[in-house]
Order: C-alpha cells, then structure tokens, then sequence
C-alpha cells in the first residue's frame, strides 16, 4: 500500500542524514496521502542504513496505525495533529539539527534578518509558549501538535512552513515530504545565519517589511516571478 509514498518518505529521511540533520536514529519524516486519509511515518529506532520502504509504519490521521510490523516513530501524534490541523501541507520533518534546536532552547524565534530567510518565511520562525507540566505528563506528543497549532494561529503554514517547539527542537513541514525535508535543511542554515548575525550585532534588527515581502512574493503566491513556470 502507498509504494510511492513510501519510498518518498524514506528518501526524506535519508535526505536528512546526508544533509547532517539527524545523528544516530534522531529525527523523523513522514508523508501523507490526503486520498487515502493515511500517514506514512519512519518506524521508531531503526538505523536509517538498514531502513527500507516496507519498513515505513501506515496509519490513519487519528494516528491508529492501519500497516507496519514496525513501532512507528513515537512522534507520530505530532505529526497526524499538524496533518489534521493544516490541510494544506502533504509532508512533515522534525530533526534536532544544532542551530535549530539551540533557537528552540533559547525559547526564541529565528528573527528574519535577511532576504534568505525571507525567501521561505513570510516573518521569523515562530517558537511555541513552553509545554505546561500537565501537557507533559498527559498526552505529550498530541499536546506539542496542539502547542505549535496554537503558535500558527492566523499564519499560512506554506508561507511559515517551521515552528520551533520551545526547549525542544523544530518541526517543519511542506506540500510533500520532499518539500519538508528541503526547509528542515533551510531552517538549519537560517538558524545558523540568525545566530552569526546576532552574534557580530547583538542590536540587529530583522529587515524592512519592504523588503521582506519583495523576497517572499517573487517565490510564493499568484505574483511569484521565481524560475521557470
Ligand atoms: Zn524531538
């Protein structure tokens, strides 16, 4: 079942290694088929090295797994909340790729400090209220999908397509899974540039709203001009 979108969300996961996203098993990508109403999600704990695409764990977006011998990655109700609440986006990556997760940390947005950022994010990448303790110890993972739902209130999650979760690390997301793994890399190299720049400018200030919609509408949108159409 889902042979294509298999072999994508392996492939995704792969990406994130040889990108130097994830070390040892950490991180995870899944896709999902909005005509089958059906997540495939990386199993839990497998070595990306011996990982194939009978491998991937099936299940519904309530997150009830449908087929796989395999655990799914325990993240799963993150993902099948963010499915859910986010019609729009067909793949979701979470890593904790170090400049990323030390943003996440720091319980800080990614400001957009430049035209890069721009180019993928209409404004900073937004970061989640810390997880209370009885969202912990309840439902953890449902509660972290619920906590970045919240953060996303009122933004397009295609032209905000990554939300810190606040002490822990970064989802990203994207029309396919392709697309997700692709800004998980993006926010990387964002988080890393943001951090440099505070770094020579601890008074830096994100760029003009000018000049930030000038960089993200030539890319997204009806008046997109960005390469080949
Ligand atoms: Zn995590």
């Amino acid at each position: 079942m889902l042979e294509t979108l298999r072999a994508e969300v392996l492939e995704a996961n792969l990406e994130l290694v040889r990108r130097g996203l994830v070390i040892y098993t950490f991180g995870n990508a899944s896709g999902v088929s909005r005509e089958h109403g059906l997540i495939v999600i990386k199993p839990s704990g497998v070595p990306y090295h011996r990982m194939t695409p009978a491998d991937m764990v099936v299940a519904d977006l309530a997150g009830n797994i449908v087929e796989g011998s395999l655990r799914p990655s325990t993240d799963l109700p993150t993902h099948a909340a963010l499915y859910r609440a986010f019609p729009s986006i067909g793949g979701v990556v979470h890593t904790h790729s170090r400049h990323g997760t030390a943003w996440a940390q720091a319980g800080r947005e990614i400001p957009c400090f430049g035209t890069t950022h721009a180019d993928y994010f209409h404004g900073p990448v937004p970061v989640t209220e810390p997880l209370t303790a009885a969202e912990i110890e309840g439902d953890y993972e449902a509660n972290a999908g619920a906590a970045i739902i919240r953060r996303m209130e009122g933004l397009d999650p295609l032209g905000c397509p990554a939300c810190l979760i606040a002490g822990h690390a970064p989802f990203c997301w994207g029309a396919s899974v392709t697309e997700a793994a692709y800004h998980a890399v993006i926010v990387e190299e964002l988080a890393a540039m943001a951090w440099m720049t505070v770094t020579i400018n601890p008074a830096a200030q994100p760029i003009s709203r000018a000049l930030r919609d000038k960089h993200h509408f030539r890319k997204h949108g009806p008046t997109a001009t960005y390469g080949q159409k």
